[in-house]
């Protein structure tokens, strides 16, 4: 028996440190934990631990498939690597005069950084068109970076000494499952823990057991509380003047717009929180030694996202604690990406188009692409406007490649559709963007005849279609190497041994806070924000809905059993996550006429679905909840929970709006 050191490859903050047995063959046994991993320490969480059940699924695609017949009446048959590729050539190949008519959609379903980017040499190569990305964070991230400029925040796993933990937007139970145990640890010492969301999160239940608890706003007022918090903090002297003066850009700016308002009863009646509350939390704040305030992405993922970020962390700022803060931890690492994904082999007459990720639908719908290669992806259920991502794929005039293990619901819509191996199969390079821990992970085990890695899939199209050498006379483990030697002045000596030798290597913060801000300083006034129509100062902004008019916010919350659409082909993942429920207040089923298990109609602007309601204490009036992305055959109508969010984006960054959703509900 082999024991390999890997990464966990889904798109998930915990980057866990996990170790792959395989036997004389290299056949895939087993996996489990790595005790070694500086940060995960050998847990994994539920539905990973049950990873083999993807490798050894007896639906694993095990070889090209190719569509005979049209996309409305013909079907997907088994076919060779030679003939998937021959049709590849047939229909891509008429459009390299026309490269923006050439789509790359891809996005983080295995977050190794050479399979995840590889294929982009690729499109770059054949000048195509690409996503923005904006199906995540990127809003948080714009409005955190207008203030903080790069990603670094609190190390996490050095939160031991804190004597405060605030949790905001940040369901740690579902999400940052690895914070728990310090967490508790520090909750059962006595330590305030607080947890700020919309509904009563599985976070919020575990304080409540440990002898913490949860403030619920409403949805879309989290700006609200923090500049609210931000003028008691001036008020009452918690404010790092010294700090503000020579750190900070627009201090005195700052405190003379929270000055001018958000007061106790404001703050009151735009949050839901009782004032006495927020008093509290501001006195916890502004009193700790050290406190920690960890953010998830739950605020951000809406149309006042990047302002909700921006006001918590001026708040932050003021109190002059930026090291308390932790929001993503992606600056730290540094990786010459580029050398990967080469921009630079983009033919001379191609545009270098970027589409937003999260009109894709639109774009698709509008005939203006020919062919568009998928890989990491199943937008047919994952991406916003859904129905229209569906409607367009579906074009008999767009040729759609798939790169896949599984029959999802965007490779049913394909022409092609090409095997995928699994990360542990393939060689490839982690990193976190939640600790700071980078991990070199070494092909564990080998796949079965058939699927393909990204680099090899995309390389053996890159050959056929005659594109440059440097897109097919490649291998994985000569691109990590490439890639670390272009990133090597970040890492010592003995961090590139160690890397080496498998294990994960915490990188250090490389330069100050503020750095990246076009002042070089923390900045309370923003001239970027400004410069793209926001108001300069951090301000509340109410949501409104994305346009929407339906009586009840939906929450599409992560679920604790699958991961976006990754194990929906695992029976034992969905047994665990059990039936699709639309969950909501006692008092809305009343009024709706509906009792648990009723069948429950959501429907807005967009799309109508089928859902069984259940009622739970922990949903707030108004909010219908749903877990995770259900998949299509889980409604009748069989469409997924996407198809009821808008494309409309968030203030910055260009990213979803997802939270801001509204709906109408009805019994079925
Ligand atoms: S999904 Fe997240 S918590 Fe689970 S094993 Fe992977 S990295 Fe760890």
């Amino acid at each position: 028996m082999t024991t390999t050191p890997v990464t966990c490859p889904l798109d998930c903050a915990d980057a866990c440190g996990m170790l792959v047995e395989s036997d004389a063959q290299q056949r895939f046994v087993a996996l489990r934990g790595n005790p070694s991993h500086g940060y995960s320490r050998g847990v994994l969480c539920g539905k990973t631990a049950l990873y083999g059940e993807l490798l050894n699924s007896s639906e694993r695609l095990l070889q090209p498939l190719v569509r005979r017949g049209s996309k409305a009446g013909g079907s997907l048959e088994p076919a060779s690597w030679d003939e998937a590729l021959a049709r590849i050539v047939e229909r891509v190949a008429p459009l390299r005069a026309t490269p923006e008519r050439i789509l790359a959609l891809w996005y983080a379903g295995n977050m190794g950084r050479i399979q995840r980017f590889f294929p982009l040499r690729v499109m770059h190569a054949l000048g195509a068109t690409n996503v923005d990305g904006g199906l995540c964070d990127n809003s948080t991230t714009a409005g955190y970076e207008c203030v903080f400029g790069g990603a670094y925040g609190a190390d996490l796993e050095q939160v031991d000494d804190c004597d405060f933990v605030l949790l905001w937007g940040c369901d740690m139970a579902r999400t940052v499952q690895h914070l728990q145990p310090a967490v508790q640890r520090l909750a059962r010492r006595g330590v305030s823990v607080v947890a700020i969301d919309i509904y009563r999160t599985d976070t919020i239940q575990a304080l409540e057991r440990w002898g913490g608890r949860g403030v619920l706003v409403k949805p879309g007022s989290d700006a609200a509380l923090a500049l609210g918090i931000a003028r008691l903090a001036f008020e009452r002297g918690y404010v790092d003047r010294e700090f503000l003066a020579q750190r900070c850009l627009g201090g005195a700016t700052f405190e003379a717009h929270v000055r001018s308002g958000h007061d106790l009863a404001w703050v009151e009646q735009a949050t839901g929180v009782p004032a006495a509350t927020v008093s509290e939390l501001a006195d916890l704040l502004g009193r700790a030694r050290r406190f920690l305030l960890k953010t998830g992405i739950g605020f951000g993922r809406r149309r006042v996202g990047a302002m909700s970020m921006r006001a918590i962390a001026s708040l932050v700022a003021v109190l002059g604690r930026p090291e308390c803060m932790h929001y993503e931890s992606f600056s730290c690492f540094q990786l010459e990406d580029s050398v990967i994904e080469r921009a630079d082999l983009r033919p001379p007459h191609s545009r270098a188009d970027v589409i937003q990720h999260v009109k894709v639908g639109r774009e698709l719908e509008s005939g203006r692409f020919g062919a568009v290669f998928v890989w990491g992806h199943n937008p047919a259920v994952t991406c916003p406007e859904s129905l229209r991502v569906r409607g367009g794929l579906g074009r008999e005039d767009v040729f759609v490649v798939v790169h896949e293990q599984f029959r999802t619901e965007t490779a049913e819509l394909a022409d092609v559709v090409l095997p995928a191996t699994f990360a542990m199969e393939n060689d490839d390079l982690y990193r976190s963007y939640g600790h700071r821990r980078l991990q070199r992970a070494r092909k564990a085990c080998e796949p079965p005849p058939g699927p393909r890695s990204n680099v090899d899939a995309f390389a053996a199209i890159a050959k056929a279609l005659g594109l440059p050498r440097a897109c097919h006379d490649v291998r994985a483990e000569q691109l990590v190497d490439e890639l670390l030697a272009a990133s090597s002045r970040h890492l010592d000596e003995g961090q590139l041994a160690a890397l080496e030798r498998g294990e994960s290597v915490k990188v250090s913060q490389p330069r100050g806070e503020g750095v990246g801000t076009p002042s070089g300083k923390i900045e309370l006034v923003s001239n970027r924000a400004a410069a793209r129509g926001q108001p300069a100062l951090a301000t509340y902004v109410p949501d409104d809905g994305a346009l929407g008019r339906g009586r009840f916010w939906l929450v599409c919350a992560p679920s604790v059993h699958t991961h976006n659409s990754t194990f929906s082909h695992s029976a034992r993942h969905i047994r665990r996550r059990g039936e699709v429920r639309a969950w909501l207040h006692a008092e809305d089923a009343r009024e709706l006429g509906a009792s648990d298990g009723d069948a429950l109609v959501l429907s807005n602007e967009l799309a109508s679905l089928t859902v069984r309601a259940g009622i739970s204490e922990r949903m707030p009036r108004g909010l219908v909840r749903i877990d995770g992305v259900p998949r299509a055959e889980d409604t009748p109508e069989r469409v997924g929970v996407n198809a009821l969010v808008s494309g409309e984006t968030s203030d910055l960054g260009e990213s979803n709006s997802l939270y801001s959703t509204r709906v109408d509900v009805r019994r079925a």
